[in-house]
């Protein structure tokens, strides 16, 4: 397999061949204190096929800390524009990043490598261009969990640090992280030349996107259609693995919406504790827009804004179909999720049920989310048996205990080994996630320039499904200061 040093990253810019309307060119900024490399994630640098060994090396925080350039960048500032909060806004773009460039690897997969945090562009408006530590750390240790749980999302390729302040509620320090992805293109994307009547711009970046993403598209009859009802079907798709790993986006604005379903944007989000339906993990969403129970539905709506943008491509019957299944999209991959999630294997009428009335126990009992489910993996359908361990998680055990018949039938009607069903759930219920409490502990402790809890969730994530020794007290509960922790939209 290709080895590559920094000096030899085969760049290969399409997103610079677009017509300038699409970006703004600029270099980083760099910070003033020198950049020192806090973590780097061997597995994204194999994606673009970057030896290991040059992580080590001092040259690499001076280039992805934003002091230096490697042959074959031409970093540039992506326009878009988007839904926030409900309300078009007419022009966003990467008002904190630069797309530093576009990698192949030999496999012909090309990652954007892009850089947040690195300092102000045309599209910062009253932004200082900068990320602080605190926010870098926590896109960057939910990148490594997303991907330990098989959730499709944007790659971290590492974390560098500086001294220089950056100013938000207190003064704070800066920090740059490389985000890898495919293509950065967002929904907002699409939507600003839809609002600015740059219908020749709409349909070529239309056209940019199949090529690249969606290639078995290009020669199709109604292809714009077609790459719409992609974007439905991995949408739904996204949204459905959120809800099974009881995960929630909490800025699901439509400029952090990937055209290739990928989880994108780790502003505030959270993983629940306590199940609750209604939990809203950002600070600053007061109406609860993006709560939990509301993510599926801001899926479509957001669906439909691309639907929108796309008019001038597409016939609007053609595009209202497309909207009109994901809904049944969307139930059936989190059927499917939730499913495998209680070790079923056959398909029942009444599993919808089954699973809907575990979570109202759920809700009722303030249960923990991840201890519970990981817990039902015990579950034994031998008569007599109690349940006992996971009955205790339980307020109304009267509730529980009628639950656990039903689900006990519904296991005996399978017929598989208590034991075999076991291995199965433990390899799609987590031991650990990354809890809002255990980030914190991170932040804190690098804030003092101590990196080594980000090491240790960051090695514990990459395999959350197996028990792993001396990391018991990670797959606790939180402890009662780190239940609701406030995370507001300030990064
Ligand atoms: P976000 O909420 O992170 O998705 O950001 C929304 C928009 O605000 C994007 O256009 C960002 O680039 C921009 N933005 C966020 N923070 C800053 C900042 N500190 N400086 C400049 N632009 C920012
Ligand atoms: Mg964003």
């Amino acid at each position: 397999m290709t080895r590559r040093t920094l000096e030899t990253l085969s760049f290969d810019n399409t997103y610079a061949r677009l017509p300038q309307t699409f970006y703004a060119r600029l270099n980083p900024t760099p910070f003033s204190a020198p950049p020192y490399l806090i973590h780097a994630d061997r597995a994204a640098a194999e994606l673009i096929e970057l030896d290991p060994a040059q992580l080590m090396r001092s040259e690499f925080p001076a280039l992805f800390g934003g002091s230096a350039l490697a042959t074959g960048m031409e970093p540039l500032a992506m326009l878009y524009s988007g839904h926030q909060f409900g309300v078009y806004v007419p022009q966003l773009g990467d008002g904190r990043a630069v797309l530093l460039g576009e990698v192949t690897n030999e496999r012909g997969e090309r990652w954007d490598l892009h850089l947040k945090g690195a300092g102000m562009t045309p599209f910062s408006r009253d932004g200082d261009g900068r990320a602080v530590l605190r926010s870098t750390i926590r896109e960057y240790l939910c990148c490594a969990a997303m991907r330990g749980l098989g959730i499709p999302t944007t790659q971290a390729l590492c974390l560098v640090g500086s001294d220089d302040k950056v100013y938000r509620e207190q003064v704070e320090t800066g920090a740059m992280l490389v985000r890898m992805a495919p293509s950065h293109v967002r929904f907002g994307t699409f939507e600003v030349f839809y609002y600015r009547k740059q219908h020749e711009h709409l349909k070529t970046l239309a056209d940019y996107v199949i090529d690249q993403h969606f290639p078995y598209l290009r020669d199709a009859g109604e292809k714009y259609v077609r790459f719409f009802a992609e974007v439905v079907e991995r949408t739904a798709k996204l949204i459905a693995q959120w809800q099974a790993a009881g995960w929630a986006h909490g800025v699901m604005n439509t400029d952090n919406m990937s055209i290739l379903g990928l989880t994108l944007d780790y502003g505030p989000y959270g993983f629940m504790d306590d199940y609750d339906a209604g939990f809203i993990c950002n600070h600053s969403d007061h109406n609860g827009r993006y709560a939990f129970n509301q993510q599926p539905y801001i899926g479509l709506w957001n669906l439909s804004c691309l639907a929108q943008a796309l008019l001038p491509l597409a016939e609007k019957d053609a595009l209202k179909a497309c909207l009109e299944i994901y809904q049944s999209l969307f139930d059936r991959e989190y059927l499917t999720l939730m499913r495998k999630k209680f070790g079923l294997v056959a398909e029942q009428a009444e599993d919808d049920d089954l699973i809907r009335d575990f979570l109202g126990l759920l809700q009722d009992s303030h249960a923990d989310h991840t201890i519970v489910f990981r817990e039902l993996s015990t579950f034994s359908t031998a008569d007599g048996a109690t349940n006992e361990q996971l009955r205790e998680h339980f307020l109304n055990r009267d509730r529980f205990d009628e639950w656990a018949v039903r689900y006990r039938d519904r296991l005996r009607h399978e017929r598989n080994h208590n034991d075999e069903r076991r291995g199965r759930m433990n390899r799609v219920n987590p031991r650990y996630v990354l809890r809002n409490y255990l980030v914190q502990t991170a932040i804190e402790k690098a804030q003092n320039k101590d990196f080594s809890e980000i090491d240790r969730l960051f090695t514990l994530l990459q395999d959350p499904f197996t028990d792993q020794q001396g990391m018991e007290a990670y797959a606790l509960p939180p402890p009662s200061w780190g239940k609701h922790l406030a995370i507001s939209c300030s990064s």
